[in-house]
């Protein structure tokens, strides 16, 4: 029997569910108030039969013990795994050697970053060098429990004051390059210390588990005005947002999150009070991330500085961007690849356009309430896009018009949903004055699905493989885990590792695909 049957079979989904919802027996099941959305009468049902919960309120979703729990307190599957099997008794399966031996390791950096973030912290508050540090601080108006509670510090000036205190503490040198404090230069092998002199605040994984570090340098003129950890076996800053540890039970609640672009921009959120609010890692917001997010909660609005180089580097092609990106590690503003995010995950994502000259820094600190209006007001990203395009442009030359138009064409195409495409579509034309038939027509012609194409010509064009490479993707992905079950234990351990949810139904896009991927997925999981 599998650890997830084992626990399901000691514990009784009853007994976990009532200790968060006052349950009453109705025939042979229990209903209670939703926990997940505020009703007024009671739609939320559990299932001792099944062992499965259902709400037939606003959430319309269930599923088992696992699912209420990982719901519940905002926990990973590995999370819910383990504390699962501890209440149930359950021994998790052993370990491979390999796999705890990386256990333990990842613990011991763990461990060392944490007493480094202390470490860091005690300079800030006491080092006499740290004034600079202290200052900016003020400047920035953080308060006291602001600093407390990102746990901000300070790293000295010269090479090695952070190697000799952890090597102190008992650490290696070889763990400290592992943790991404020390650089190790091949040429004369030796190392110094990765941070200087720097503001250094803690980068922490959803458990609140530091992780890394943003430095910011002190010096005005100074550059690169942030450093970040590298990346290691505990930092992937593709995958990680910055202050999710501290804003996930903000973000359940109010089934949003807010995502701005550093780590000034949160912690003044939250010390106004905004707490749904998160930072990405530099770059450009990724699939990892929106996946992390999307445990809490669908609704995304991302605050943008529409002034920012990415935007506007979108518009003078991939290779600007990029050359911009590594420069100043702007993040770019990739509508089609946002709108593509939101048919994959199902999630909504809206776009807060900031006042010119403006971030969320500034403007909270100012104006906090102009921030929360900002925030209702956040436009979809097909409408945000369309926007800035036309306000950024000469509407008065026709030439101008047409680019505006063929920059929308392939954003209008990947919205999947073809009454909203439309209606975009329609606005657009009417925004421009261009020739509607002959816009729409352009804009059909590039959505018709391959299948609705008789097979009359011999090779396939290009953009019905791109179409289609989804779908054939899913069918291989699908059967070749119906051949070999064994895969999906391995898959959900990559996840897992990544702190991601393990493979389910809602991977799938295909209906169909779906359906199947769930029903062997529950097979496997009684046998
Ligand atoms: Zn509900």
């Amino acid at each position: 029997m599998s650890a997830v049957a084992e626990i399901k079979s000691r514990l009784d989904i009853v007994d976990v569910i009532s200790e968060h919802v006052n349950l009453r027996k109705s025939g042979r099941n229990y209903t209670g108030f939703c926990p997940f959305h505020s009703e007024k009468t009671p739609s939320f049902v559990v299932f001792p039969d099944s062992q499965r919960w259902h709400c037939f309120g606003a959430c319309s979703e269930g599923g088992d013990v696992f699912n209420f729990v990982m719901k519940r307190e905002g926990w990973d599957f590995r999370t819910a795994l383990e504390e699962l099997a501890r209440r149930a008794g359950v021994e998790l399966r052993p370990r491979t050697p390999a796999q705890v031996q990386a256990e333990e390791e990842a613990d011991r950096l763990r461990e060392l970053l944490d007493t480094a973030a202390n470490y860091y912290h005690h300079l800030l508050r006491h080092a006499p060098q740290a004034e600079a540090a202290r200052n900016y601080v003020a400047r920035r108006a953080l308060s006291e429990e602001t600093v407390e509670r990102f746990l901000l510090g300070y790293s000295l000036p010269g090479w090695d004051h952070t190697r000799t205190y952890l090597l102190e503490k008992g650490y290696t040198v070889d763990e400290l390059i592992k943790a991404g404090l020390l650089v190790h230069r091949e040429e004369t092998d030796s190392t110094y210390d990765r941070f200087r002199d720097r503001l250094m605040i803690p980068i922490r994984d959803p458990r609140g588990r530091v992780i890394g570090f943003g430095a910011r340098t002190l010096d005005p003129q100074g550059t690169p005005k942030y450093i970040n950890s590298p990346q290691t076996v505990l930092f992937d800053k593709s995958s990680t947002l910055f202050g999710l540890d501290a804003a996930r039970r903000s973000i359940r609640q109010e089934d949003r999150a807010i995502i701005v672009e550093g780590y000034m921009d949160v912690m003044q959120a939250h010390q106004a009070g905004f707490e749904n609010v998160v930072a990405q890692m530099g770059t450009a917001l990724t699939e990892p991330q929106l996946r992390q997010l999307q445990r809490y909660t669908r609704r995304l609005v991302l605050a943008l500085d529409p002034d920012t180089a990415g935007v506007q580097a979108t518009l003078r092609g991939v290779e600007v961007a990029r050359e911009t990106l590594e420069q100043e590690l702007a993040p770019v503003f990739d509508p089609r690849g946002l709108v593509g995010y939101e048919t994959r995950l199902g999630a909504e994502i809206r776009v807060l356009q900031l006042p010119p000259g403006q971030d969320p820094d500034d403007l909270i600190r100012q104006h906090p309430q102009r921030w929360a209006t900002l925030v209702e007001e956040a436009k979809s990203v097909v409408e945000f896009y369309m926007q800035w395009l036309m306000d950024s442009s000469d509407l008065s030359d026709p030439k101008v018009k047409k680019s505006i138009a063929d920059e929308m064409l392939p954003v209008l195409k990947s919205v999947s949903n073809p009454v909203e495409r439309n209606a975009y579509a329609q606005k657009l034309v009417r925004a421009l004055e261009i020739s509607a038939p002959q816009f729409l027509h352009e804009l059909e012609r590039r959505t018709r699905r391959p299948s609705t194409r008789r097979t009359t010509t011999r090779a396939t064009p290009l953009s019905a493989v791109l179409e289609t490479r989804e779908a054939d993707l899913e069918s291989y992905c699908l059967s070749t885990l119906l051949q070999r079950p064994s895969l999906l234990s391995q898959i959900n351990a990559a996840l897992t590792e990544r702190q991601l949810e393990p493979l389910n139904g809602k991977d799938f896009q295909d209906m169909g695909y779906r359906v199947i991927f769930e029903t062997w997925d529950r097979l496997l999981a009684t046998d």
